[in-house]
């Protein structure tokens, strides 16, 4: 393999590299995706839907983003804003250390370029929460910069066009697929062949299934034409996720629910959650009053532990036992910072994660039927 990759590097400058700009160029102008929202727009917009299209696709970002700039229509109105009121726009995306970093990096801009998204391939690449493809595209999107990208729908896509094997997450692998990005960038044109490979890769590309007799580089793709297109690209080492295991307590009072705010990092950093414990602390399910009532003064009545579920992040696994408990003396004033006591249809426009939102539903679901 590594004699083949070799002798793609050194011809990366033929015609063959020529053609594939001009055909996804052609391509992306006759069956690519127009009239997105942000195509077009101010490098803030740019900005925002390259950090909410990472790990999301583009169906799910779009009302999202509509939201997210309706509240936020400026940098200047994000820095100035409240992290948890960037959070509740974020809540459902996932990832929401893109939010915290939107927010602080929008106070970044205020501050060292006086509220102007900087237009340096550099002076991006140096924001937080910006990497390598993600500045790229920007630059291209934005300022109409040559600058290559390498997200995960182009690396999908190169691999099979090279048939290169390997890993893709791997660094000798992603180094060579750069190598590439950057031999078949075309000298004009940047943006409409940056948004023909996202679109290629997202529509015709496709991690299963991929559309090949459609495709524009179905001639000379290496996969199709060799019959390796299902094998390519090389699928990430299999390794075992540990597993953690986690109380949430969900302390009721009439319609309103006790919510901890978590640290800003590590996981669900910033959001509102129920607060958790390790179960190991509650050997009974009668410990969780008793716990309740040292750590939050409140005493409770009915306590019911409701069906353990499972939450995957990209690191591990959580399995969530939610424990229902009924309040029977609420403090009348919350002691600890960080903690608060919301209705629970006011918690559901919070910032909060996925599983509590699913959780949260049931929870009014189940009062609409009492
Ligand atoms: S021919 Fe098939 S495998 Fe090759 S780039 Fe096109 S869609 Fe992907």
């Amino acid at each position: 393999m590594g004699e083949r990759i070799y002798t793609l590097i050194k011809n990366q400058n033929n015609p063959r590299s020529e053609l594939f700009a001009h055909r996804i160029i052609d391509w992306q102008q006759q069956h690519g995706r127009h009239g997105l929202p942000w195509q077009g727009a101010d490098a803030y917009r740019v900005w925002l839907s390259e950090i909410m299209l990472q790990q999301t696709q583009v169906v799910t970002v779009i009302p999202y983003y509509h939201r997210f700039v309706a509240r936020f229509p400026t940098i200047a109105a994000l820095a100035a804003d409240s992290e948890d009121a960037v959070l509740a726009h974020w809540s459902g995306l996932g990832y929401y250390s893109r939010a915290r970093n939107l927010h602080c990096t929008a106070q970044l801009i205020m501050q060292r370029h006086e509220g102007k998204f900087p237009q340096h391939f550099e002076d991006i690449l140096a924001l937080p929460g910006i990497g390598r493809s993600t500045a790229a595209a920007i630059s291209a999107f934005a300022f109409h910069e040559r600058r290559a990208i390498l997200d995960g729908n182009v690396k999908r896509l190169l691999a099979r066009y090279h048939a290169i094997e390997g890993y893709t997450g791997e660094k000798k692998i992603e180094a060579l697929l750069w190598q590439q990005a950057e031999a078949l960038l075309p000298k004009r044109d940047v943006a409409v062949y940056t948004q023909g490979l996202m679109d290629l890769g997202a529509l015709v590309c496709t991690r299963s299934k991929p559309q090949c007799p459609i495709c524009p580089l179905q001639a000379d793709c290496a996969a199709f034409q060799g019959g390796l297109v299902a094998q390519l690209p090389t699928p990430r080492p299999r390794k075992v996720l540990p597993e953690r295991h986690s109380t949430f307590l969900l302390l009721l009072d009439g319609p309103d629910i006790l919510l901890e705010k978590r640290p800003g990092s590590g996981i669900w950093g910033g959001l509102w959650c129920p607060p958790q414990v390790d179960p190991q602390f509650l050997s009974k399910v009668e410990d969780a009053s008793a716990y309740c009532l040292q750590h939050f003064g409140t005493e409770s009545k009915h306590t019911l532990a409701l069906s353990t579920f499972t939450h995957t992040f990209t690191h591990f696994k959580l399995h969530i036992t939610p424990l229902l408990l009924q309040v029977i003396n609420k403090p009348t004033q919350i002691q600890e910072p960080g903690l608060m006591w919301l209705d629970v249809d006011d918690a559901l426009q919070a910032a909060i994660p996925t599983p509590v939102r699913k959780l949260l539903q049931e929870i009014q679901a189940g009062r609409r039927l009492m």
